[in-house]
């Protein structure tokens, strides 16, 4: 692991834990380093006849507790050490939720929005292909992430079965609903993220009339989250996407701002230079002036590494919900605990996309389907409990909210660890 890298920089959430908690000394070990990786070279024929060749990732952290479990991202940034992050916080999420996977996470290092899409299919098609012996329902089980949805999912599932020669809709979740996804899944993750917030919220005796939120990232996520919030009373005053910010102190129209970007199948349309942004007077801001506001509640649903060392001092906002994965160094952790504010961490808050995942694997294994509303109930359900333990688990440890959940997932892991064993047949004379 190298430093300075993503990786080490999540491993120290786990020596921060590993002070409040008495897990054997081997199963501390085995959760240092993940278990597999795997880099692929991807090759895709282009639409004017070249070649190119694209990395893939896919990683295993540990798979104790069951089979690997995680998202397949797009991004020009995915590399091998962001995926294997992920991959560990997909571990301690599963473990804290108390779902029976273990953590994994996979990627393509590539720019979505520059392929089409019949390139975009036959790259993940390919990438299947390159992977396959990896994955399947009781190994490794794939989902979306930033810059992958349903129609994806459902071209990555179609290959497996064509692989396997027979239907494996439990290889991937959050597939199209079509071909056995789960209801609720699309919106899992912001409402996961928006029973956490009203669970949480009354303690700090605030209502959500009086509450304002700023939310950055305004894609599957954020901009699910932001809807869900207004439509709950919330004040939104600011959205941003990867191109800046908008901002209205008497709150943004959530919905007519989703349909807008809906429509114009582009985030720049949102600001400016399109007309909404004139008629419903709201002003432009940069990312980093979003993440300063006085809001709050903070909402960071975009990329990782968004709060760091740098501009922690200027966070102002009382309440910061993680929606993305770790958008928060943890040097960053430290001085937001100095001034006083809470963070509910990601692999609590983000949590609801992975719970519903575990829902569309279940149903697709039994064959039998539920609701919507059984879905969002089952979901509410664990989602709070455990949001509720780990609050618990920090008023009596007096410990902030990540460690906490680090803690609370921790003694879930250690167990299984424990019970298993290490598998270190040859010190043993096995
Ligand atoms: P998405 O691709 O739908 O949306 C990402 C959004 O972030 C887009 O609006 C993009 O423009 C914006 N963005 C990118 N870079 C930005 C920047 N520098 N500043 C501001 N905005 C920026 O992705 P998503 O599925 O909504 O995922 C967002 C985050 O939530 C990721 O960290 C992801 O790992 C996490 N997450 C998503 C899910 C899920 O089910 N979708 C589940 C768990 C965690």
């Amino acid at each position: 692991m190298l430093p300075g890298s993503i990786l080490a920089d999540a491993n120290q959430r786990l020596e921060q834990a590993l002070k409040y908690t008495s897990i054997s000394d081997d199963a501390v070990e085995t959760l240092k380093f993940p278990q597999t990786s795997l880099t692929v070279s991807i090759p895709v024929r282009m639409d004017n006849g070249t070649l190119k060749i694209f990395q893939g990732y896919r990683v295993r952290y540990d798979d104790t507790r069951g089979p690997g479990k995680g998202g397949v991202r797009y991004h020009p940034h995915v590399s091998l050490d962001e995926v294997q992050s992920l991959a560990f916080w997909m571990t301690f999420k599963c473990a804290a939720l108390n779902l029976p996977f273990g953590g994994a996470k996979g990627g393509i290092t590539v720019n979505p929005k520059e392929l089409s899409r019949m390139e975009l299919e036959r790259l993940s098609r390919g990438y299947i292909d390159a992977i396959a012996d990896f994955i399947g329902p009781d190994v490794d089980i794939l989902a979306p992430d930033v810059y992958t949805n349903a129609m994806i999912m459902g071209w990555m599932m179609d290959q497996y079965s064509i692989i396997k020669r027979q239907i494996c809709p439990a290889v991937v979740t959050g597939k199209p609903v079509s071909m056995g996804g789960s209801l609720g899944r699309e919106a899992a993750t912001a409402m996961g993220a928006f029973f956490v917030i009203e669970a949480t919220l009354p303690k700090f005796d605030r209502h959500p009339s009086n509450t304002t939120v700023a939310v950055q990232g305004f894609g599957n996520a954020g901009a699910i989250l932001a809807e869900l919030l207004f439509r709950a009373g919330y004040k939104v005053v600011a959205v941003s996407d990867s191109q800046g910010g908008i901002y209205s102190k008497n709150g943004l129209d959530i919905p007519s701002l989703r349909q807008f970007k809906d429509a114009s199948r582009g985030v720049k349309a949102l600001y400016c230079d399109s007309t909404v942004c004139h008629t419903a007077a709201e002003e432009v801001l940069t990312n980093a002036e979003l993440l300063a506001l006085d809001v709050d509640i903070l909402v960071p649903a975009a990329l990782e590494n968004q709060i760091t060392e740098a501009n922690a001092d200027t966070i102002r906002a009382k309440l910061i919900y993680e929606v993305a994965n770790g958008p928060i160094t943890s040097a960053a952790d430290r001085i937001l605990t100095d001034k006083g504010i809470y963070v509910f961490p990601d692999i609590l808050v983000n949590a609801g996309g992975v719970t519903v995942s575990y829902f569309e694997w279940v149903q697709n294994r039994s064959g039998l389907y539920w609701t919507l509303a059984e879905i969002n109930q089952r979901l509410k359900l664990r989602i709070v409990e455990e949001a509720e333990s780990i609050w618990l688990v920090a008023r009596d440890l007096s410990i902030d909210l990540r460690t906490a959940a680090y803690v609370h997932a921790l003694t879930r892991l250690g167990e299984a660890i424990s019970a298993k064993g290490t598998r270190d047949y040859y010190l043993n004379g096995h």
